[in-house]
């Protein structure tokens, strides 16, 4: 069988599902190849595409059967807000799934890197995120890190909401015996945090971590953790990043504040804008991204006030 492969996003980060799809046909002694105008006639092609703003593929496609797949086909807008449409995605079969990505259809972007899930699914079904609908509203243990690691020096490891997975011990174990540097991509729970979770953590090579402060409202629990994970790691404020959700339902104010508070504490805040296309470079959002994101800007000019002149 003769097998093509699109990656319709323009970005710089390998496709998993792409990877997984070429290793299992590479195991059953298919043909695999990236598939272009020049590619000719293919028994099969998927296309998979992350990003609902990237521009799908527009040319024709020789093909007997093409699948298409990815959050970018199944995210759609009406009346101007986003919702995942779950029929519009693909669920690769588990034999797929849990095999062995093919990285060297990456070889530049997976160079000692190993990519991929240990859990799916997050509890917490926030009204800005698609990752409840898509995979489920709890966190699941769906993989062993050898499934998709053989000794990489670097792990980047997707999962939603790792410490809300009952196996979350053995989880942060695995990642911790491994030595490998460990990237969580999409941050840890902070209002999850424990003692012991914060050890485990603070044992794990990393060059950062992650946190998010979404929800205002969320001050009360989450500064408390904040303060203990900081005391327990005692890591500096560049290998504590908090993304600081604005444009959704907070205030100026509370935005600010969040970004003082965080500074204060010693982790850096990291601005994410909400609905973006909505905004202008003169908005006060968009200044405060402008200030804040820009390290050094933010560690020499003290407030906003200032920043803004
Ligand atoms: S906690 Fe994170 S992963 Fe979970 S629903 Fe909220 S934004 Fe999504």
């Amino acid at each position: 069988m003769k097998v093509g492969l699109i990656d319709v996003d323009p970005h710089n980060y390998p496709n998993l599902p792409l990877m997984k799809l070429s290793a299992w046909h590479k195991a059953q002694g298919d043909h695999v190849e990236w598939y272009d105008i020049t590619t000719g006639h293919c028994d099969i092609v998927y296309m998979s595409k992350v990003f609902s703003f990237s521009p799908d593929y527009e040319y024709c496609i020789d093909a007997d059967k093409i699948i298409k797949g990815g959050s970018g086909y199944a995210i759609k807008f009406v009346d101007g807000k986003e919702f995942y449409d779950k029929s519009a995605d693909v669920d690769l079969p588990d034999e797929v799934e849990h095999i062995y990505p093919d990285y060297s259809l990456y070889p530049e972007m997976t160079k000692d890197t190993a990519y991929g899930f240990l859990t799916r699914g997050c509890p917490r079904g926030c009204d800005f995120c698609h990752v409840a609908v898509k995979e489920g509203q709890c966190s699941v243990k769906v993989a062993d890190l050898s499934e998709f690691w053989r000794g990489q020096k670097n792990i980047v490891l997707c999962d939603p909401n790792i410490l809300a997975c009952p196996q979350w011990k053995e989880l942060l174990q695995q990642l911790i015996d491994s030595k490998a540097y460990i990237d969580i991509n999409q941050g840890l729970d902070i209002r999850l945090m424990t003692e012991e979770k914060a050890q485990m953590i603070s044992r794990l090579k990393v060059k950062a971590v992650h946190f998010a402060w979404d929800r205002y409202e969320d001050k009360d629990i989450i500064l408390p953790k904040f303060q203990m994970f900081k005391d327990i790691s005692k890591w500096g404020y560049r290998k504590l990043s908090v993304y600081v959700l604005t444009n959704f339902n907070t205030t100026f104010e509370q935005d600010l504040e969040r970004v003082y508070t965080l500074r204060d504490m010693g982790y850096d805040p990291y601005i994410m804008v909400y609905d973006k296309a909505h905004t202008t470079g003169r908005d006060n959002v968009r200044r405060l991204q402008r200030w804040v994101n820009n390290r050094i800007i933010f560690r020499t000019v003290n407030t906003f006030e200032d920043y803004t002149g």
